[in-house]
């Protein structure tokens, strides 16, 4: 066995006192849950498990066997009960005397809902037939990386009678469908003593009479595998040796910053992709090895890898000897149509009469030596998760390249996956993007009140948002919250004084890594100031023209040079102030800085308008809830300068507006989302006053 230290074995999760007085559907649950927490045992969404549990038939109450099997588009990890497609065994059984053969297997899943028990809404997917027809109570079907290594090698049959002996046989490779089921029955059948069976460019099928049973087995027959590969590829010199040094981890981002923009203008014809970079050691390992280029070329092998990566990646000319970004910057439109029209040339190839219209031909997966590895997809846990993906090929490549030679599938064989029509009916399914879907936002002062409710209403429409403030305990919070509401994957944070020009670069930088780009800035950092004119020290004159002047001006610089970059056109906000256009008593360093915030505004609408970047500006007043700004010594001012306290100030401002409303950080983000949007795309050098109405700031 091997030692615990770098100990590559899985751990068998089983707890039995967990487990203790579970139903069989339950077990199966938990099962299911505990390997898919382990992303080695399969990548995320792959696999599938099953039950055939003993049920009572509503129709007749009598008992009746049901296979309860993982449905359509889930996860084994995160999976829920809800998550089972639930059909009766003896339909399923009934349905082979209704299948034509090979050449019509696709029809039969059009019966699976006929099968279904309970009425359960759970979509059965397309693997269902792979469960029902083994005749065994519990199945488990799951990509590991180990296994997959012998499933892709050239002599994957032979090795696989190695490592597993009679105990788990081997099938060639068949695109899953209703064959494969009776294949599989066939094997079992044949073979009764067998735990499963390696397939081919695939991955595994395990089977049990209990629950702990076929859980053990998983688990001990990946370990079986990853021991018998670590043993060979210890110490080995893996993808031929090293030709590329990595560059230091900073360096390594700055390439990725400057790479991101350009590859996702290019790549964002249709729709606007996300980004997502990775230079975890295993990437590293492989885009800075000898055999790197020609294993890419290969392809990937397992039919979930490639729908997440397109069939192979696109290696960028870059020289980490030699950095030479400007060469390769000035080169990539080239590499990426020669991509693309090797993606048409083989979509031509293996086309049928009634295949999909072509899809986009960019690549998914750009590998960049020295580097790391860059993805793009419509959001950014599609790029992220395709990323993990590729990861999977890679650990597959190395395993398989060490012991054997790594072998991609048929060209055709992929094709007929991609291009499933099956496959197809699952894309058209998908729900209309959001209006903000694929959008990359970057809000200042995205700590404070306005800057949060702009950022929840852009990730609410699908959005991707970094939060730039200057105070970093209220960025965590606001992180935090936003995190739980929208998930990891679509919000960042970066300390940064928009004063600093410095910190106001590398934000944009760690936006380019992070979401590959942007698309929307908000400009929003603000403090606010009251003193008399006499009263106003050059410092707090200064302080206002720094943050609310000069901080516009520096963050809507690097945006420019962005959204030039990306060549996407683009939308700037600035959320400047009612008191920019109407003077305010005692406050003439903020009015006078917010004017000139104003009128940056403009300037940048008639400079960024042959490029498609439309500067706009929300003019709020009082928005006193929510607001940081009506915590401190501006509130007591305010409040002094009208003899009042701050329940009497927003009583005191509600009534003063035309309408009679108070103005809420939501009401700002409104205004902030209509400029971000597309249905604002003709309007660009405007100003829409949130303010409930005040006739001093009318604009003219
Ligand atoms: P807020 O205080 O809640 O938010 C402002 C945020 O800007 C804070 O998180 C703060 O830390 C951050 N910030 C300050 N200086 C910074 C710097 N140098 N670099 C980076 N971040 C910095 O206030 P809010 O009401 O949400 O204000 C947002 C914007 O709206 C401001 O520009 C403000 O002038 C404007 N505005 C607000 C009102 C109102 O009544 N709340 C009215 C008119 C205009």
């Amino acid at each position: 066995m091997l030692k615990s230290v770098d100990n590559p074995l899985l751990e068998n999760r089983w707890d039995d006192d967990a487990a203790k007085g579970m139903s069989e559907s339950e077990l199966l649950l938990y099962r299911s849950n505990i390997l898919g927490s382990d992303k080695r045992v399969t990548n995320y969404g792959g696999g599938n498990t099953s039950a055939k549990v003993m049920e009572t038939d509503p129709l007749t109450g009598e008992p009746v066997e049901v296979l309860w099997v993982k449905g359509s588009g889930g996860d084994i990890g995160s999976i829920k009960m809800d998550g089972f497609a639930t059909l009766y065994m003896d339909k399923l059984n009934s349905l082979r005397s209704l299948y034509r053969g090979v050449e019509f297997e696709d029809e039969m899943v059009a019966y699976l809902p006929h099968c279904t028990f309970k009425l359960n809404p759970r979509a059965a997917s397309i693997d269902t037939p792979l469960h029902a027809y083994v005749p065994r109570k519990h199945v488990d079907h799951v990509h590991a990386d180990a296994i997959i290594a012998i499933a892709a090698s050239k002599n994957s049959k032979e090795l696989t009678h190695d490592i597993f002996g009679a105990r788990i046989g081997w099938l060639p490779w068949k695109r899953p469908g209703y064959e494969l089921g009776l294949w599989l029955e066939k094997f079992c059948l044949e073979n009764p003593d067998a735990d499963g069976v390696v397939l081919e460019s695939h991955g595994l099928f395990t089977w049990a009479d209990t629950a702990k049973d076929c859980y053990d087995t998983t688990i001990d027959v990946i370990n079986r595998a990853t021991e018998w590969l670590h043993e060979r590829t210890s110490g080995a010199r893996v993808f031929g040796g090293t030709k590329h040094t990595s560059l230091d981890a900073t360096a390594r981002r700055d390439v990725a910053a400057r790479l991101m923009p350009a590859i996702r203008g290019f790549v964002s014809g249709n729709q606007h992709m996300v980004g997502h970079f990775n230079d975890s050691p295993a990437v590293l390992e492989f885009v800075n090895s000898q055999q790197m280029e020609a294993l890419a070329a290969l392809g990937t092998s397992c039919p979930d890898h490639f729908l997440r990566t397109k069939i192979r990646p696109l290696v960028v000319d870059f020289d980490p000897s030699k950095g030479n970004l400007d060469e390769v910057l000035a080169g990539l439109p080239a590499q990426i149509d020669a991509y693309r029209e090797d993606y048409k040339a083989y979509f031509e190839r293996c086309k049928h009469d009634d295949s999909p219209a072509l899809r986009d031909p960019n690549a998914v997966v750009y590998l960049v030596p020295g580097v790391g590895m860059i993805t793009f997809a419509k959001d950014k846990a599609t790029a992220r998760i395709s990323g993990e993906f590729y990861v999977n090929a890679i650990n597959v490549m190395r395993g398989a390249s060490a012991v054997s030679e790594y072998q991609g599938l048929p060209e055709q064989e992929a094709f007929d996956i991609e291009y499933w029509l099956l496959e197809e009916a699952k894309l058209q399914r998908m729900p209309k993007p959001k209006s903000l879907a694929g959008r990359v936002a970057l809000v200042t002062g995205g700590a404070g009140g306005i800057g949060v409710a702009t950022a929840e209403r852009y990730l609410a429409e699908g959005a991707c948002v970094v939060l730039a403030d200057i105070n970093a305990d209220n960025l965590k919070t606001a992180q935090d919250a936003l995190t739980q509401s929208y998930g990891q994957d679509v919000v960042r944070s970066v300390v940064m004084d928009v004063t600093n020009e410095d910190a106001v670069a590398q934000a944009f930088t760690d936006a380019a890594v992070e979401f590959g780009g942007i698309d929307i800035l908000v400009s929003n950092a603000g403090i606010a100031s009251s003193a008399p004119i006499e009263q106003t020290t050059l410092a707090l004159w200064n302080r206002n023209m720094d943050i609310l002047s000069t901080g516009y001006f520096l963050v809507s610089r690097e945006a420019f040079k962005l959204m030039r970059v990306q060549d996407m056109g683009g939308s700037i906000v600035f959320v400047a102030s009612k008191n920019g256009l109407a003077a305010s008593p005692n406050a003439s360093a903020y009015c006078t800085a917010k004017a000139a915030e104003i009128h940056l505004a403009r300037c940048l609408a008639l400079e960024g308008a042959e490029a498609g970047i439309r500067v706009n500006v929300v003019n709020p007043d009082a928005v006193l809830r929510g607001s940081k700004i009506w915590e401190g010594e501006w509130l007591d001012q305010r409040a002094s300068t009208y003899g009042t306290d701050k329940q009497g100030l927003e009583e005191m401002y509600r009534n003063r507006s035309m309408l009679k409303r108070s103005v809420l950080p939501a009401d700002i983000a409104e205004a902030c989302y209509f400029f971000a949007a597309e249905t604002s795309s003709k309007s660009t050098g405007n100003i829409l006053n949130v303010d409930a109405g005040n006739v001093q700031a009318f604009t003219r």
